[in-house]
């Protein structure tokens, strides 16, 4: 392997973002290809017993087992964390992958977690159901609330993990304040950046510790595969996340690794027209519905926020209709827009949050993060704006609307 400009950070230290996300991790074999090689392989060959010990002796450099180290997957690894501004990645088979990992592997029996109440379905089953069973403490909060970090902490309070917008309800967290307080705490953030990536919100220019993915949404960007990673210092990365995945597995295999990789090359552009879109068909619904969430107008309780810990809005936000019902009859009127619970997709998708992404989250739960009957969330991908507010037109029209 060939390393290119694409591995020296001295050289794509001066890159910008959006060069980054086409160039950054590449490397060529003794062929030049043009775009990144797949190495479809689980294992290496050595010339010599003697190169094979250096190698797990970390004396030499080079790849030994796959789930250590895997060229395609090295590369998309690169490529994220020069994105995020972070020393270093490992990707995630998934973004739930991702999620455990990055918890999993920092905290022991006795630690507590301050979460956000906010939050994807199965990051809060994580806080509330698989966490407590290793005898590590939760607390949930409503984190848009600064004051409500600071008195959650306890003297065993050893990672804050939040999501911001967070997913469905679209509450922003002060990234600034938060990491701040975490710092001066000696508590570790996680901060889950799915609904933004790079492109959007660099939570590390804030303070934030620890970056985590699903690169399944906008990463890949076109709904083919399950992707993640964390991103965080060498030292996390190598001496605390790396034992845990190591051992424990959760790898991204190198085909869906050499997928994010051409999702990265369009994220910029995808990410900026997908925010352009999303903002006029909000400002279509506004007026419309009841209820809309969307951070890119100046009807969200936090805009102000967003706007300035994001470079745009973003492709996704809710809006709420009267209940479940008639966000159902409006789903099934939809003659463009999928039914669909996945999101960063460059096809628009629509989906019931709760009877859907949230439906493990229990009623109380989900009440309590402002989950309603009647909330409805969308993706707004690459078709044309106007046939995308047409439809809902129609779709609204048909729900009662
Ligand atoms: C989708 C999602 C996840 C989980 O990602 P997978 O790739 O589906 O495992 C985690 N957090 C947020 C905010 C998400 O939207």
């Amino acid at each position: 392997m060939k390393r290119t400009t694409g591995t020296d950070r001295s050289i794509t230290a001066k890159w910008r973002p959006a060069t980054r996300a086409v160039r950054g991790g590449t490397w060529r074999s003794e062929h030049g290809e043009t775009s990144e090689a797949l190495f479809l392989t689980s294992g290496y060959t050595y010339d010599s017993a003697g190169e094979v010990a250096a190698r797990f002796a970390g004396e030499a450099e080079g790849m030994t087992y796959s789930r250590l180290q895997n060229p395609t997957v090295a590369m998309l690894e690169e490529r994220i964390a020069l994105m995020e501004g972070a020393e270093a990645c490992r990707a995630q088979a998934t973004g739930m992958a991702a999620m455990t990992t990055a918890l999993l592997c920092q905290l022991s029996a006795g630690d507590h977690v301050v979460a956000a109440r906010a939050a994807f379905g199965s990051c809060r089953w994580l806080v509330d159901s698989l966490l407590p069973r290793f005898g590590i403490e939760t607390t949930t909060i409503d984190a848009r609330d600064n004051a409500k970090w600071e008195a959650a902490i306890r003297p065993n309070t050893k990672v804050f993990f939040f999501e911001t917008p967070a997913n469905p309800t679209m509450d922003i967290v002060d990234l600034k304040f938060v990491c701040d307080l975490a710092r001066s705490r000696g508590i570790t953030t996680v901060v889950d950046n799915a609904f933004c990536t790079a492109a959007l919100q660099r939570p590390m220019e804030f303070g934030a510790d620890v970056v985590a993915y699903s690169a399944t949404k906008l990463m890949d960007g076109q709904g083919r595969v399950l992707a993640g990673a964390v991103c965080g210092s060498a030292q996390f990365i190598n001496d605390v996340l790396m034992p845990f995945q190591r051992n424990t597995g959760p790898n991204l295999s190198p085909f869906n690794a050499w997928v994010v990789l051409k999702g990265l090359e369009t994220l910029d552009l995808r990410v900026k027209q997908q925010s352009a879109n999303a903002l006029k068909v909000g400002q279509f619904l506004e007026g419309r519905v009841p209820k809309i969430l969307h951070p890119g107008l100046a009807s969200h309780p936090q805009h102000n926020l967003a706007m300035q810990q994001m470079d745009a809005c973003g492709s996704i936000f809710a809006f709420e209709v009267k209940d479940r019902a008639q966000a159902h009859a409006l789903l099934d009127a939809l003659q463009l827009i999928d039914i669909s619970n996945n999101i960063g997709d460059s096809r628009s998708l629509m989906t019931h949050p709760a009877s859907t992404t949230h439906y493990s989250v229990s009623a109380e739960a989900r009440a309590e993060m402002g989950v309603t009957e009647g909330m409805l969330r969308i993706n707004i991908g690459l078709e044309d704006p106007q046939d995308l507010i047409e439809d809902l037109d129609q779709a609204l029209k048909a729900a009662g609307l």
